[in-house]
């Protein structure tokens, strides 16, 4: 197809529930990507967080290859190995429990949403916390609670409550015997890039303690390695009850999971929960690239070592441009908040051949993939540079 006509067909036969960049991207190689005229870009946002490992890592594509040619597909009421070697790898990388396979972030989420419920037996209020994002079903809005997202679409689920992110005490008024779970980002990647502090983590794990809550923390952004760690609740020293991933797993595929704790691991039982596609051959077989990939590469001190590279630049960047007014995160999550709206400025890297994000209006967002290179991270900083000194200018 040629570039018009592919245009012309998004135009008319897609719906059109995106805000779209007018660019074709056709091959991609760790951080770069090439378009359909191929021109080439770096990429400091791998697949809005899905590119962990950047694009097409070859771990992953031996996997995928390998089990395309045996068997593609097999429904969850039979087994297959390698879902059992991606469960029982996710629960040695984590907590002693059991796991939920789903397709993305948001099925994740759903899943999790439901056990909670079922959990208890009656109480069924999920506290969660303004400015977060937990997906676009109908419970995973609610829960996400940001009028932008929701408008058009009430009535939404009952059974939600926002409070204040990093406020222990609204927290703590909000609970009711009504509820049942308290869920969370440890990072607002959506939000704007919103640290949870380390006292309120631990004060919502006394909390949950205490009332017998369960503490869901969403891990689908900030999971498999993007805060150096392999999950970012490890950041914290706790151990939530139920954790959901997708994302990163996948290494491009889609996938989401569900993992609770021991306990909570036969509260679903058979016909409860279902999904046709969750956990198939192929993307287990992407997902255990992905982690055997993180281990043989040494990725997680990787993502430490170029963190704080990356923050340096950025740091030595704000220092001589006043519209730059805080630099935030951890790992390679991180954010670049503005004076300014920083939409021209995503536009001005991208025609330098940068491709980043703004999230929250103001906030630049950094996410390369945790296999970046100081040479990669010195050309998108000296991007970085030019572009601030032309647009301020
Ligand atoms: N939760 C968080 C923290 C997210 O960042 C996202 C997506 O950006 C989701 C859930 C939804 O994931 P998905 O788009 O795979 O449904």
């Amino acid at each position: 197809m040629k570039v018009d006509e592919i245009f012309k067909v998004y135009k008319e036969n897609i719906m059109s529930t995106y805000t779209k960049v007018p660019l074709i991207f056709v091959k991609g190689k760790g951080s770069r990507l090439w378009d359909i005229h191929g021109k080439l870009y770096l990429d400091f946002f791998p697949g809005w967080g899905v590119g962990s490992l950047g694009h097409c890592h070859p771990k992953v594509m031996q996997g995928v290859r390998d089990q395309i040619s045996k068997l593609i597909f097999v429904p969850n009421n039979y087994y297959h190995p390698f879902q059992a070697k991606l469960a029982r790898e996710l629960i040695y990388l984590s907590f002693p429990g059991k796991v939920f396979f789903a397709n993305s972030g948001a099925e994740a989420n759903e899943a999790a949403i439901k056990l909670a419920r079922k959990f208890g037996q009656g109480r069924y209020e999920i506290i969660t916390f303004q400015n977060a994002f937990h997906g676009r079903t109908l419970a995973a809005l609610a829960a996400t609670g940001q009028g932008k997202y929701q408008n058009g679409f009430e009535p939404m689920p009952e059974g939600f409550k926002q409070v204040k992110f990093n406020d222990l005490e609204a927290v703590r008024q909000a609970v009711t015997d009504k509820t049942v779970a308290i869920m969370l980002e440890l990072i607002q990647g959506e939000g704007g890039i919103n640290i949870a502090n380390r006292d309120f983590v631990l004060g919502l794990r006394k909390i949950c303690d205490e009332k017998k809550l369960l503490l869901i923390v969403d891990e689908v952004q900030t999971g498999i390695g993007r805060t150096a760690k392999m999950f970012c609740y490890q950041n914290y020293g706790i151990i939530p009850d139920v954790m959901t991933l997708a994302k990163a797993l996948g290494g491009g595929l889609p996938i989401g999971v569900m993992i609770a704790k021991k306990e909570l691991g036969d509260v679903l039982t058979p016909g409860m929960h279902a999904s046709t596609f969750g956990g198939g051959p192929v993307i287990c077989r992407a997902a255990l690239g992905v982690l055997k990939a993180m281990q043989k590469e040494k990725i997680l001190s990787n993502c430490q070592n170029m963190a704080n590279y990356l923050l340096e630049k950025l740091t030595s960047l704000k220092n001589n441009y006043p519209v730059i007014k805080e630099i935030r995160g951890m790992g390679l999550m991180l954010g670049v908040e503005l004076n300014i709206e920083g939409k021209s400025i995503v536009q001005a890297a991208l025609e330098h051949g940068l491709l980043i994000n703004c999230t929250h209006d103001k906030v630049l967002r950094l996410m390369p993939a945790l296999n970046v290179t100081k040479k990669e991270i010195d050309q998108a900083v000296n991007i970085l540079n030019r572009v601030f000194s032309s647009a301020l200018q």
